[in-house]
Formats: C-alpha cells, structure tokens, sequence
C-alpha cells in the first residue's frame, strides 16, 4: 500500500503558484482574495484561517470581511456587488454553510462567474459539464491532482463516488468521466452498494459517515480517497474510510487528516491565480 500524502502534493501545488505570485508581482500584477464569513461556526473561522494563511504563503493579498449572524440578505449581495466590481479582487469566496435567513443560492448566483474560485456558480459547474471550464471546484481538483501524483492511469477503470452533493459527488463523477473512467454514482437510495464498491478500482468517498467504507467493502489493489471529515466521539478527527482495514487492501490510500483536506486549499489558491491571470489576459 502507498499513502497518497496531500500534505506533500498541497506544498508542491503552493510553492508552484509561489513562483507565479512572484513572476506576476514582477510585472506589477497583484493577486487578492476577498473571503466573506457571516457568523461564528468555529469550523468555518478554522477554515478562513486556515485559507488566509494559505493566501500569506503564496504571496497573495487577501481581506476579509466577518460579518455578525445577524446581517442581512441583502446587505451580504451588496458587499458581494462591490467586491464583484473592485478590481482589485480576483477571487470572492463565501465561506458556507451561511445562517439559515440566508438564501446560499441566491449568494452564490451574485458572485461573478469570473471571480467564482469555488466554482459554484451555475455557469461554471455548467462550463464543467461540457468539459471547457475555468475554474475546477476545489476539492474535486485536488483529488484529481493525488491521483495524477500517483501515476495512476485513470484511462478505463471503474470508479464508484460515494455521494452526490453539488460540492464533491457530482463535480469529482464528471472529472473521472473526462479521464475515461467509467463512473458510478452511489448515494443513501443506492441498491446493492456494497457490491457495487467491491467491483470498483477507484472508490471516492464523500459521505460524511465515520469509517463508512470497511476493508471488507473493497477489492484488492484498489486506489481510495477518503473525502471525509467527521468526529469520533472520542473527539478524534476520522475520514469516510476505515484507514486501519482498508489500507491493508489498497494500492493507494489518502489518510485523513492530512490527504484531500489541504489539496482542496491548494487548488482555491490555483483558482485565484487563475482568475488573477484571466482578469490580466495572461494564459
Ligand atoms: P453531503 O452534502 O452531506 O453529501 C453526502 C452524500 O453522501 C449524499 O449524496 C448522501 O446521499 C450520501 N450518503 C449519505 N448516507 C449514505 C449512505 N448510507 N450510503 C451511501 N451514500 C450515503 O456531504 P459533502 O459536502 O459531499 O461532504 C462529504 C464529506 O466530505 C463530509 O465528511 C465533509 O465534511 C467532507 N468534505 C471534505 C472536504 C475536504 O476538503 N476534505 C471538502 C468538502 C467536504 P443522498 O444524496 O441520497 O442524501
């Protein structure tokens, strides 16, 4: 079994965009991050921190506005509105979940597409679907880049993604399609799935369930990404794959923390560069 270190593939991502930030600095080009947070989730505040830091390392600007729990829908679409036409901003992002008197869809509609660096606006997750896109949701990219690390030839090999949200499932499904993989969807109505992943080379696992995938559940050689973050109720973090079991069978494994988790940071700094060299007509 080979551990698929996102720690080690996350460093080599930042310090590429690194000598880029730099490159483009040289040439007077500045890129910043707007990060937009309404109320006090503790593991929203951990993420932001975590993705200014990020921002710091690669020698990006990045501002960010907190905003009380109680702010209006309307006053976040304003600032969302300023910050789509200051341009000095290349990348918005709005940290979810938002409060619940907050429509999310309506938030992430008024991002503009062309500063959307978690590619959640329709008409990116759109321009994905016909495979010509700009920006890749961030953690279905980074997975994409561990598995490129691998050498791992995608080209052909049955793939079951466990989940379908909007944010990994689908994305992450439609990037292995584009490799050639022939994917499954499973999701909580999927008959049959533990067959369905006993089959499967590649098995993704975004569900949001401790240990859901047991060594059993696999077949021998498989490459497994665990998507997941999920206490224990010893208040240990764990992923959707049951490390200890399943990493006795895999070729490949992500270990959680330290896998999918800081690709995913990586590749929204990836998105701002890029967004930064698209508002720069650079290619
Ligand atoms: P989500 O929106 O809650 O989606 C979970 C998916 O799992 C749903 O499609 C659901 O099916 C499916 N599911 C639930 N129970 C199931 C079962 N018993 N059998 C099969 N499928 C089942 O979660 P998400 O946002 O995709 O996130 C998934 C996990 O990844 C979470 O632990 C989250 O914290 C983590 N995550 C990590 C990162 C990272 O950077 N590492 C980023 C995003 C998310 P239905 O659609 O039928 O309900």
């Amino acid at each position: 079994m080979k551990l698929i270190s996102g720690k080690e593939v996350s460093q080599i991502v930042k310090d590429e965009i690194k000598k880029e930030t730099q490159q483009l600095l040289e040439k007077q080009i500045k890129v910043k991050l707007a990060v937009v947070i309404v109320g006090d989730d503790p593991a929203s505040h951990i993420y932001v921190r975590n993705k200014k830091k990020a921002c710091e390392y690669v020698g990006f600007e990045s501002v960010e506005y907190a905003l009380p729990e109680d702010t209006a829908e309307d006053e976040l679409l304003e600032i969302i509105d300023k910050l789509n036409e200051d341009e000095t901003v290349n990348g918005i992002l709005c940290q979810l979940p938002l409060p619940k008197h907050i429509d999310e869809k309506k938030v992430i509609n008024a991002i503009s597409p062309l500063k959307d660096v978690d590619a959640f606006h329709p008409v990116n997750v759109g321009k994905i679907m016909i495979g010509d896109y700009d920006f890749l949701p961030c953690t279905p990219a980074g997975i994409m880049r561990l598995i490129e690390s691998t050498g791992y030839d995608v080209n052909g090999k049955d793939c079951v993604v466990i989940g379908r949200s909007n944010i990994v499932g689908k994305p992450m499904s439609m990037l292995m399609l584009q490799k050639n993989a022939t994917v499954t969807i499973c999701h909580s109505r999927t008959s049959n799935i533990n067959e369905k992943i006993k089959n499967a080379d590649i098995v993704i696992a975004a569900v949001g369930i401790p240990e859901f995938v047991k060594g059993d559940m696999v077949k021998d050689g498989a490459l497994v990404i665990d998507v997941g973050i999920n206490r224990k109720e010893d208040g240990k973090l764990c992923g959707d794959v049951d490390f200890d079991e399943v990493s006795k069978k895999a070729s490949y494994i992500t270990p959680v923390p330290g896998g999918v988790g800081p690709m995913t940071i990586a590749m929204l700094m990836q998105n701002t560069l890029k967004a930064a060299k698209l508002h720069n007509n650079i290619t």
